[in-house]
């Protein structure tokens, strides 16, 4: 469910029946895997695959804000690092947003692409002083920010605006860049990576059948498992987001969001025959609250939403790192990965393609340090004990204490077989079993009670009520075989 994909991209649905060798494998079709084949579009010999459909990972489930004016980011940055990275992330959002305006413009795509003003407004009067900081810094490096009144009927102290933001749909601009791409390169949908060996001087990846042999590999999708040397899990952690859909009469033309956690997000969308609120919240590290009916009904009071209008109700998760800079580049010879884009994916899913795209063509970028994806510094030991204890109450606390809200929704857990099941009884009464052990790193699922989905509160897998793997980073499934 996502309001992006009311119409399916149209593909060629190519699916690997045989092993290849490719100059460059792409794993990931969203916004990064796609927009870095769109760079490399002009190269012998790439080829994209994802585990699903194109654009059906995060992407699908993201507001799509073009922004730079993220919160209170550079303020953070300025803390976890310094005031030159700042500027530096700054300038690389800005060259982000026109990369994708060029792409847009050159290519013609038609994504419902939008300049719009763009709100940051302190939700509770503690803000204030934290959004003053972000807009002096906004002003000293010569950014036209202006304070506006937020034109939203919630909560709010103080709010700014500048102008030079967009928005678009995502889906439909992944359908342009694959008409692009289509003649030159193959995307294999419905194909999923599931092992990675390095060789002397290039890379074996399989598929459950086949075997895909790679000079260069891009590791574009979003959580990847098969990456443990790069100590992602104690690198960072997962944030979870309530999204509502909810019909509307006016286009109200701006992007908002406050400065503090919880975030309260919207933006509008119209496609032609309906106008659309986007409204987020609750965002929360997933270790910590499982009540997905609770935050929903929060995100409702909150945008003040008529029950009437509501459409679409779905959560999204993206990764956050301690110093909130993607990584993004060089993992080992030949192997690129984007990732942690802390919910800004859109500009830094562009700035990631760019920037992997201009290293496999031996060309430098200037902002290819600042992301290194192997970086450990003061704020990885800072936030190190912070990390270390979500994966441990995520892992250790569903085992031991089940959440009382799964009992009221039939869903109950046995022994079968010496192993531990989780069962959803429908409303017709038909048993769903699965096993309740997410296969990436072993932790007990939690279930999703809007979406039916059992989520891993660790590392952001999920999985349909009858265990096939729906996001990873696992890459099996939890299907009960008797
Ligand atoms: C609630 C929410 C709202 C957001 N809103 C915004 C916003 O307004 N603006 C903004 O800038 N950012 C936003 N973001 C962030 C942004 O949506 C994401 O960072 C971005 O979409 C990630 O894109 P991606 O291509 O890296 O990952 P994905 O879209 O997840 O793509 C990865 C792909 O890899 C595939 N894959 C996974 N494993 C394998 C495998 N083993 N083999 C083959 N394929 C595999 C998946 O099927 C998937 O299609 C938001 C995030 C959240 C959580």
């Amino acid at each position: 469910m996502s309001i992006w994909n009311k119409k399916e991209i149209k593909t060629k649905k190519q699916i690997l029946k045989h092993d290849i060798e490719v100059d460059t494998l792409i794993i990931g079709a969203g916004m990064t895997g796609m927009t870095t084949a769109y760079y490399l579009k002009d190269k012998k010999n790439v080829c994209v695959v994802d585990a699903s459909k194109i654009g059906h990972g995060v992407t699908l489930n993201t507001t799509a804000k073009i922004n730079y004016f993220q919160e209170k980011i550079y303020t953070k940055i300025m803390k976890s690092r310094d005031k030159n990275t700042a500027i530096k992330y700054l300038k690389s959002q800005r060259y982000a947003i026109n990369l994708i305006k060029n792409i847009i413009k050159k290519e013609n795509i038609e994504c419902d692409f939008k300049r719009v003003p763009s709100y940051v407004f302190a939700s509770t009067s503690n803000e204030i002083e934290d959004l003053k900081k972000e807009v002096n810094f906004l002003l000293e490096q010569k950014i036209k920010v202006k304070e506006k009144k937020l034109p939203l009927n919630i909560k709010s102290y103080e709010s700014y605006c500048v102008n030079d933001t967009y928005i678009f749909n995502p889906i439909k601009y992944l359908q342009g860049i694959y008409d692009i791409i289509k003649n030159n390169i193959p995307v294999y949908e419905n194909t999923k990576i599931v092992k990675i060996d390095k060789l002397w001087t290039h890379y074996n990846c399989y598929t459950n059948d086949h075997k895909i042999k790679a000079k260069n590999v891009v590791i574009a999708c979003h959580y990847p498992y098969f990456t443990i040397p790069f100590y992602l899990p104690i690198k960072s952690y997962i944030e979870k987001s309530y999204i509502i859909i909810s019909k509307t009469d006016n286009d109200l033309g701006f992007t908002c969001i406050n400065t503090s956690s919880p975030t309260y997000s919207c933006r509008f969308y119209d496609d032609g025959n309906n106008i659309y609120q986007i409204s987020l919240s609750e965002n929360h590290n997933t270790a910590f609250k499982q009540n997905d009916e609770y935050h929903f009904k929060k995100v409702k009071e909150t945008f003040n939403l008529k029950g009437s209008d509501i459409l679409m109700k779905y959560t999204n998760v993206d990764i956050m790192t301690p110093d909130n800079l993607p990584f993004i580049g060089k993992l080992k010879p030949n192997m690129y990965i984007a990732s942690g884009y802390n919910t800004w994916g859109m500009t830094n899913s562009i700035l990631a393609s760019r920037i992997i795209s201009d290293i496999i063509q031996n060309k430098q970028n200037r902002y290819q340090d600042m992301f290194d994806p192997t970086r450990f510094n003061i704020s990885n030991i800072k936030q190190l004990p912070y990390i270390l204890f979500s994966q441990t109450k995520s892992f250790i606390g569903p085992k031991i204490n089940k959440n009382k809200y799964w009992y009221n929704d039939n869903v109950y857990f046995e022994k079968k077989d010496g192993k531990n099941v989780a069962i959803y009884k429908d409303k017709k009464g038909i048993e769903h079993i699965v096993y309740n052990k997410c296969p990436h790193l072993g932790c007990s699922l939690i279930f999703n009670k809007i979406e039916k989905t059992w989520d891993c509160p660790c590392h952001s897998s999920r999985f349909n009520l009858d265990g096939k793997c729906i996001k990873g980073p696992s890459i099996y499934d939890i299907t009960y075989k008797k």
